[in-house]
Formats: structure tokens, sequence, C-alpha cells
């Protein structure tokens, strides 16, 4: 580590709160842990109130938010946090965790895949807009209220209703040396063993789309988890959502727990998401986790009465991260999710 990159982590680890932490109506003293809502008012469509406790150590650290539920269908986190908020002892904590809950509960109560009823995917909006549609104004409170509030910051998601998935955590690459150390500790940290390298997020703070972009934008390091899918609540996948949150709780200084580290991680350093050529019914030919050759089957679209309108092959040699595996498919959504594994060396070396 430089002296450059040391100096910057160090500042990073000295911004947190030794005062009262305000995220929105809530405000937790050194020392004391509150439980409340963020409102986001009614306008054209339905507002939200969006769970949140915060936690704030008696001393100073850093201010970690751990954000659940961004997509409806997403479970493991939602019933991970509660474990994790029981784990936290503010008197014994340098630093504070800010944890939301539920950031989608509209999507959520109305089971809902992808998109809110406007049409709109709440990690596509990032920050998000006072005065626009649900979907934005959730957003805009969720920038303002905790990811502003905050020094580090983790997207927990699984695989949608749809998608049957292998647990990895996305690394974003920024070109910002101390950023991109900071982040490969705290996906390291969480303990997914896969890790896939993802260097195409936007840098423009006013269009940062992704939940966990918009951490980075503003000069925080942030990390998207996936553990779960289908609309399953397996204690596996919630497990390794609750001891990958309080493992990076450790590694950040904030209270002592048992590391989740992984030691020997595997790095993705090309993966493509596959979309549906066309509308249709879908039959996957493959399984999570499973190997597959450039030109492997992934699945076909048929037409109701059996037909096939089209193929998905895969474009190159990798490992199935998530595949669609339910039979409803839309022309240009996902159906699957191809990496390519790399030896860390050959990650670090990039
Ligand atoms: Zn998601």
């Amino acid at each position: 580590m430089s002296a450059f990159v040391a100096l910057v982590a160090l500042e990073l680890a000295s911004a947190g709160t030794a005062g009262p932490l305000a995220v929105g109506p809530l405000t937790a003293r050194p020392g004391e842990a509150v439980s409340g809502y963020l409102e986001v008012p009614d306008a054209g469509d339905p507002g939200a109130r969006i769970p949140v406790t915060v936690v704030n150590g008696r001393e100073p650290g850093p201010v970690l938010a751990l954000v659940a539920g961004t997509h409806g269908y997403e479970y493991t986190s939602v019933l991970a946090l509660p474990r994790v908020r029981e784990r936290l002892s503010p008197a014994r904590m340098k630093g504070a965790v800010i944890l939301v809950h539920l950031a989608n509960p509209p999507a959520f109560f109305e089971r809902r895949i992808y998109r809110n009823a406007d049409g709109k995917n709440l990690n596509r909006v990032y920050p998000g807009e006072a005065d626009g549609t649900q979907t934005e104004r959730i957003a805009f409170v969720l920038t303002r209220e905790v990811i502003d509030r905050a020094t580090h910051l983790v997207d927990m998601h699984c695989g949608d209703g749809n998608e049957s998935l292998r647990p990895y955590t996305y690394w974003q690459v920024t070109g910002d040396p101390a950023l991109d150390g900071a982040g490969k500790e705290m996906a390291l940290a969480f303990g997914l063993d896969h890790v896939v390298i993802d260097r195409e997020r936007p840098r423009d703070p006013g269009r940062s789309v992704y939940t966990s972009n918009t951490a980075a934008v503003r000069g925080k390091p942030a990390i998207t988890v996936e553990s779960g899918g289908m609309g399953l609540t397996d204690e596996a996948s919630v497990r390794a959502q609750e001891a990958g949150a309080l493992s990076l709780i450790a590694h950040l200084g904030i209270q002592e727990f048992p590391s989740v580290r992984v030691d020997r991680p595997l790095f993705i350093d090309r993966s493509e998401v596959l979309t549906a050529p066309a509308t249709g019914v879908w039959r996957w030919a493959v399984e999570k986790m499973q190997s597959v050759a450039e030109g492997t089957l992934v699945g076909r679209v048929h037409d109701p009465f059996g037909a096939v309108l089209a193929e998905v092959r895969a474009p190159f040699a990798g490992e199935v991260l998530y595949v669609v595996a339910t039979p409803p498919v839309t022309e240009g959504e996902p159906v699957a999710f191809i990496g390519r594994i790399v030896e860390e060396g050959a990650a670090e070396a990039r």
C-alpha cells in the first residue's frame, strides 16, 4: 500500500460521526439505536415509507449503509438485516451502521420483479428526482438520507423472482486506486468467493444509475452482493448475507465479528448479461454454476404453440452466474449472466 493510499484510507475510516447521526426524521445519539421510517411523499403516484435502523456507536468511525430489498421479489437480504441489527451493540461500536430494511416497499408488497408500477427499476434511476415518479422519488430519498450520510455502502441483492443465481459480489473498478482498493477489500471481507470485476459504471454523479455507483461517484467505497434467488428464503442464502455483513462490519473496525473473508477469490474479468432475442416461452438449457463453452446452448425462446423463435448461446467460455428459470421472457430482458474466471494475479495486473 502506498502512503497516498494509506492516507486516503485513514481519511475514509475517520469520516464517521462522534455526535448524533441523523437519517431522515431519525436521530441516533452516540451509543444509541433507533428505528423508524423515511417518508417518500405521495405525488402523481403513491409514495413509500422506508423502514430504517440507525445504530450509532459510542466512538467515531466509518458509517456503513446496508441496503436491502431494492428489488421487490428479492428476500434474502430483507430477512438477514434484522439478524444483523440484533448483533450490533452501539455501546461497543466505533462508527455506525445504517440498515435500510426494505429499500422499495411498494415493489415488495406488490410482489414485483425488476420494476415498480411506474415501469422503472430502482437500481437504474439513481440519484433519483425529488419531483419524479415513485421509483425516482425513492432513489432521491435514499441518496440524500442514506448514501450521503454513509462512508461505505453495500447494496444487497439476490437473483430476482425468476433468476436462479450462484452467489457473487460486484467489485466496481473506477480508476481511483484508493476507492478501488477499499472496494476490493470490502468485496473480499463479505465472503462470497466469486467477484465480478465491473469497469462499466458511469462516472457522472448526476446520472449514477445504480445504488452502489451513487456511493462510488461520491468517493465512498461500495459493493453490490448477490446471494439467493427465485423468490426463495433458504437459510444458506440468508446466512451468507448476514455473515457477510457482520464480517464487513468487523473489517471496517466498527464492531468485532467472525471474519468470512475469502482466501482464494475467483475474479470474473469478463461478464455479459444475455438478453432475450424475442418475447415468448423460455426453455433454459443450463443451470447456475454450470461451465459453458463458447456456443453452448443457453436456452430457446418458443412461441406459445411450441415452435422455436430464437436461440441463445454462450458468447464465450465461462460459468453461468444466473439463468432465468421461469418460462416468461420479454424481448430485451435478461435470460442469463455468463462470467469468465481469471486467477487473482491476472486481475491484479489489469
Ligand atoms: Zn436485485
